[in-house]
């Protein structure tokens, strides 16, 4: 038997092979449990128990209020358990004990509460006023599309996994969700959560096995209504693709390689501060970091100098201990990635300012070939690789521009339009920069914070969609417009002679 298994119909099973797969800490590669790896019919064995839930069963038919005291108690389960989840999160993903702790877990358990907040105050049915019609009455109805599948990656593994069932439980939807291979553990926890709550059976599925089998079939399943998606770029066109088969809707979030502009007029401690913190946050593996820092050019030697001096003070260690910054990669393969991407900027742009290799000095037991020290090539052209396309690791860009409207025509030349940055002391300006700038979100003398209340998501090829927010939850309702004629009298029916008068 698997240590962690899949959690089908309200209860733990093995996958339907009997084969399992080993997730490994990736600061030492020693493993940390055998998973129960699914394959394509435990897909569909977990699609068949939502569509169950979904056509019989209590769930879909319980008021929002009933659905939303639901959902807060699964999130008090989830506190309950934090330090348990925290602990298991930077294990698996090699992200710090510090951001799983004060991000992963407050973030996950803040969305599933919003989402129970919206569940019980939004209306399902709302009035339209006035008619053309009179003495017609109108009303929309928000109702579930049914059965919502969610495939989320391995960066944010336990957020991802609340922003995906979140919305899709609140509206009354039932769920199937696939977690990235490297780090399954804590959404296959969640089937505890659920199991000590009641949730019925069904409503709430997880599988943890290969896209290409286990996932694509959550996709393309005809007893599926909706999809969404959280990952590369590459693999959301797949999706789409597999959707399209059933016209399906689908929400993407997806890849991006976005701007964080310094203007001239910043205060420039606090925007090189801001600037390390938007790029290597999470090693660079978060798909909203500013990877490529506009700088103006008159600030521009002293910015870099700061940058320099202060991504030298950042401490490389074990992902466990709370004093790290930065823990290793997600694997291995992360890191031969961005390596690639590091000799590809040594002949694009010459040597990095900082960085550009495997941290030394690391305790006894940590393999250096999980790590990576924060990267900073400066003087990049905006048409170079490492500036193009997504690394997904600590390697910054820094680009410089002379002109507001040069930084907004460099940040906007993209495929990707996820988030971006505005560091400035001038408001006014720095709004008529973000106003301009073509993504989904844009932080002004900040980055990467993001809350439930907001919505998140990316223009371009960042995505189709919005998560969170108001909009998080109508992505996972269907929209109905009902016309009621009051009947009984001929008098409501004049409309019928553009037919004909005689009928
Ligand atoms: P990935 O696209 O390789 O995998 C994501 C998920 O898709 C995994 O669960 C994987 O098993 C599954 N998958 C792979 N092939 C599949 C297929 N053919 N059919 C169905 N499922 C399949 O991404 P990753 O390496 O796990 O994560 C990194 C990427 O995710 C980056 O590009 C990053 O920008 C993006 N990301 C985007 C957001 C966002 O909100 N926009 C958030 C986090 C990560």
């Amino acid at each position: 038997m698997a240590d962690y298994q899949l959690f089908i119909n309200g209860e733990y099973v093995d996958a339907q092979s009997g084969e399992t797969f080993t997730t490994v800490d990736p600061a030492t590669g020693q493993p940390i449990a055998e998973i129960a790896k699914a394959g394509r019919e435990d897909s569909i064995r977990a699609i068949e128990a939502a569509r169950k839930a979904f056509d019989e069963g209590p769930w879909p038919r319980l008021s929002g209020k009933e659905r939303g005291e639901k959902l807060n108690q699964i999130a008090d389960a989830i506190e309950a358990k934090s330090a348990a989840f925290a602990e298991m999160e930077a294990r698996d993903g090699g992200g710090t004990i510090k951001k799983a702790t004060f991000a992963d877990v407050p973030s996950a358990v803040a969305a599933f509460r919003w989402f129970a907040k919206l569940a019980t105050e939004e209306a399902e049915e709302v009035e339209v006023p006035g008619t053309p019609f009179p003495p017609s009455q109108n009303w929309v109805r928000y109702e579930p599309h049914g059965v919502c599948t969610g495939v989320i990656p391995w960066n944010f593994p336990f957020i991802m996994a609340a922003w995906k069932l979140g919305p899709a439980l609140a509206a009354g939807n039932t769920s199937v969700l696939k977690p990235a291979s490297f780090t399954s553990i804590t959404a296959l926890m969640l089937g505890e959560v659920f199991q000590e709550v009641d949730l019925p059976p069904g409503v709430a599925n997880i599988v943890a096995g290969p896209g290409g089998t286990a996932g694509e079939e959550l996709a393309a399943s005809p007893l599926v209504d909706k999809t969404a998606f959280t990952g590369s770029t590459e693999v959301g066109r797949r999706i789409m693709q597999l959707a399209s088969g059933t016209v399906k809707p689908v929400t993407l979030e997806l890849g991006g390689k976005s701007a964080n502009i310094i203007l001239d007029d910043a205060d420039l401690d606090i925007a090189a501060a801001v600037t390390l913190w938007g790029t290597f946050f999470h090693n660079g593996q978060v798909c909203e970091s500013g990877t490529r820092a506009l700088v103006h050019k008159s600030i521009y030697d002293e910015f870099l100098a700061l940058l320099a001096d202060k991504a030298g003070k950042i401490v490389i260690g074990s992902q466990m201990d709370f004093e790290t910054d930065l823990g290793p990669l997600v694997s291995r393969s992360q890191v031969e990635t961005v390596e690639r991407y590091v000799a590809l900027g040594r002949e694009e742009v010459g040597e990095p300012i900082c960085g550009g290799k495997r941290p030394d000095g690391l305790a006894e037991g940590l393999d250096p070939a999980a790590f990576y020290t924060p990267t900073i090539f400066a003087g990049v052209p905006n048409s170079a690789k490492i500036a193009q396309e997504e690394i997904f690791g600590p390697v910054l860009s820094v680009i410089p521009f002379e002109s507001d409207d040069e930084a907004v025509a460099i940040a906007n030349d993209s495929i990707y339009g996820l988030a971006g940055g505005v560091q400035s002391s001038n408001l006014d300006r720095a709004r008529s920069v973000a106003n301009r700038m073509r993504t989904g979100t844009v932080w002004i003398n900040d980055y990467h914070l993001l809350s439930p209340e907001r919505p998140f998501g990316g223009y371009k090829q960042s995505g189709i969609g919005r998560e969170l927010g108001i909009q998080g939850l109508r992505a996972y309702q269907q929209v109905k417009h009902v016309h009621a004629n009051p009947g009984g009298s001929r008098d409501n029916y004049i409309h019928l002679s553009a037919l004909s008068g005689n009928i």
